[in-house]
């Protein structure tokens, strides 16, 4: 009987991995006429100061398909992370904000905006990263100071050396850093001593009960902490309350981004709530 249910759970298990691997090809599949076919876009989510204004915005991906859907990020990027299509998928979203920089250039009401692109660890772990992304600014005409790139800690951690390297090469030319979901994943701080990145995003997921749990309101204070020691800047991500704002005001936290302000928006949403006069 227990052999049985042992060769059950087996054939359950192949059932699962089997489905899981027919998922996945089937997401390629997809993601691959998906970029053919254009059907990716930018979403821009503000990201603000203490008093409110915004500075900037992160671009963040959608898929949408031919019949309206859209697909989170959450579904397709790690396929194309495993795949390598988001190499290709990558040098899109860079001359995507490249262009849209080089829009806001000309007008002096969007000329200071920056806009933060996310950078998967395959993507910068290639040795010519930084010589596409200069590349990119030279050809687009984009200033360097306008962007900025959010790499999380597996960016960075797998070679320090040569992760810091490649910020320099870029901060030469003004780019920006920003290091994505900090507090999930090692947090060494002795690295975080040695990048030379300019901020420092706190995890939504530690902003999202920092009001009611002790736990993450520590965390929180934690990383200011660190941040001003360091001389970093500090982002929050996922504010959705004006009590999550006011807490993290208090404690030292300058720039926001979340719900509470602004949910990620199409160009065109972005530009007629926030500049209906510009044009
Ligand atoms: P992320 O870079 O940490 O982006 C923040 C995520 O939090 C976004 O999810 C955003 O829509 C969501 N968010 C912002 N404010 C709030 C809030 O107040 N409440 C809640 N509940 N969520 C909020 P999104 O757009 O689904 O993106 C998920 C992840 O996909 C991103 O996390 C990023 O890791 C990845 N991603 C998105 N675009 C790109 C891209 O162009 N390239 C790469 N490599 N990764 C991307
Ligand atoms: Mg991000
Ligand atoms: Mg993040
Ligand atoms: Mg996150």
């Amino acid at each position: 009987k227990a052999k049985a249910g042992g060769r059950n759970n087996i054939q359950f298990f192949d059932a699962t991995i089997q489905q899981a691997i027919s998922r996945r090809s089937h997401i390629e599949h997809g993601l691959k006429q998906a970029i053919s076919r254009h059907e990716l876009r930018l979403y821009y989510q503000p990201q603000v100061d203490s008093n409110g204004t915004m500075f900037g915005v992160e671009a963040l991906l959608r898929w949408q398909k031919a019949n309206g859907e859209l697909v989170s990020p959450e579904q397709f990027i790690p396929v194309a992370e495993e795949s390598g299509l988001i190499n290709e998928i990558g040098l899109w979203v860079l001359q995507q904000a490249c262009r849209q920089l080089v829009s806001w250039q000309q007008s002096s009401q969007t000329q200071a905006l920056s806009i933060a692109i996310n950078v998967s660890a395959r993507q910068f772990l290639r040795s010519n990263y930084a010589a596409e992304v200069l590349y990119e600014l030279t050809q687009s005409g984009a200033r360097g100071e306008r962007l900025k790139l959010e790499l999380t800690e597996s960016a960075v951690l797998q070679d320090v050396d040569a992760a810091k390297q490649k910020i320099l090469q870029l901060k030469a030319v003004g780019v920006q850093f920003s290091l994505d979901d900090f507090g999930t994943g090692y947090s060494s701080l002795a690295y975080l001593k040695q990048l030379p990145v300019d901020q420092v995003k706190i995890d939504r997921s530690f902003v999202k009960d920092v009001t009611d749990n002790s736990g993450d309101a520590a965390i929180v204070e934690a990383i200011l902490g660190i941040c001003d020691s360091l001389a970093l800047e500090a982002i929050a991500e996922g504010v959705e309350t004006a009590t999550q704002r006011d807490f993290l005001l208090q404690h030292g936290c300058g720039n926001f981004q979340g719900f509470f302000f602004s949910k990620p928006l199409p160009i065109e949403e972005l530009m007629a709530t926030f500049f209906p006069h510009s044009d």
